[in-house]
């Protein structure tokens, strides 16, 4: 009896509880993932579009899981955040960045500020600054070669803690810019009172620059402006996701002069990126 109704129910619990199923596997094996060492840390350059000159790299996380081969971080950074795990990832890719800075330099490679991405989670965690400035002291990393990027939406969460954090970053030697900006919607006087020192235009405003970059454009006229922003605050200004030389002769005819996406480089594991740091430049 009213067996469609028990097979629709079976489907509604067994979809359910394969999402959740599915998402403490995930938890499970990224733990264990941890454990076992399997983060691996890609190097994507920034690049001074004028001159094709590296400027400084960003490093990104992925997971070389042992059955499913290398996993972006967009599949498993947002169940890490919600799990609290991602206050284990954030120490291991810091070590990795700092491990891989001193072995470029070992090897005679001219080394540029490496960007490391911090999660909301983490920058709210107590003693965040005094923590890193203390793993990267025993890792002895001169601050200057760190940067860290947290995006807009991270800053706009507790404005009046973001200042104070940021200032204890800021004091201790490293660099900071505001990630995925334009998403966020913080205002101008708030922008103006972070101690930061970068603005990453965000992907999804690069992309609107078509190949045709037609300046009247709507999607023109607000990279425009937000490059007439970043400068007006005396802020580096890098464009991401470049991905056509037409986005490219854009940014440049605007004043902006750094870039970062797959025109130039995708993130890179360190052998791959190697040869790129010993000429110094994309081409
Ligand atoms: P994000 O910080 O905005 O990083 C830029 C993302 O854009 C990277 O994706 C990069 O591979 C991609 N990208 C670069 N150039 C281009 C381009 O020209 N076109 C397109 N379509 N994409 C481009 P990825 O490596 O998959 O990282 C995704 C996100 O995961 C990052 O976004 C960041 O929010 C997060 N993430 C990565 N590594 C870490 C980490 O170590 N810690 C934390 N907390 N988050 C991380
Ligand atoms: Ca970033
Ligand atoms: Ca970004
Ligand atoms: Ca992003």
């Amino acid at each position: 009896k009213a067996d469609g109704e028990k097979g629709g129910y079976r489907f509604y619990t067994t979809s359910l509880n394969k999402q959740l199923e599915e998402r403490f596997r995930l938890e499970q094996d990224l733990r264990q993932g941890l454990e076992r060492n399997e983060l691996v840390v890609f190097y994507q350059p920034r690049v001074h579009m004028g001159s094709g000159r590296i400027l400084s790299l960003e490093a990104l996380v992925r997971w070389n899981h042992p059955e499913f081969g290398l996993i972006p971080p967009g599949r498993f950074i947002p169940v890490a955040e919600s799990t609290g795990l991602i206050l284990g990832i954030g120490p291991v890719v810091l070590e990795k960045v700092c491990e891989q800075i001193h072995q470029w330099q070992r090897a005679g490679l001219t080394t540029v500020p490496v960007a490391i991405n911090l999660s909301t989670q983490e920058l709210y965690k107590k003693n965040l600054a005094r923590n890193i400035a203390s793993m990267v002291r025993a890792a002895d990393i001169p601050p200057n070669m760190l940067e860290f990027e947290i995006t807009e939406s991270t800053a706009m969460r507790s404005m009046g803690e973001a200042i104070t954090i940021l200032t204890q970053l800021w004091e201790a030697g490293f660099s900071l810019s505001i990630d995925d900006f334009g998403t966020g919607y913080a205002s101008m006087s708030y922008l103006s009172n972070l101690p930061v020192q970068g603005l990453k235009i965000d992907r999804s405003f690069v992309a609107q620059l078509n190949r045709e970059s037609d300046s009247r454009r709507p999607g023109a006229t607000i990279v425009k402006a937000m490059i007439g922003l970043g400068h007006n605050l005396d802020l580096g200004v890098i464009a991401e996701g470049v991905e056509h030389p037409a986005q490219q002769t854009f940014l440049l005819e605007n004043g902006c002069h750094m870039g970062q996406g797959f025109l130039f480089s995708q993130p890179l594991p360190p052998s791959e990126m190697e040869p790129l740091l010993r000429i110094g430049a994309i081409w």
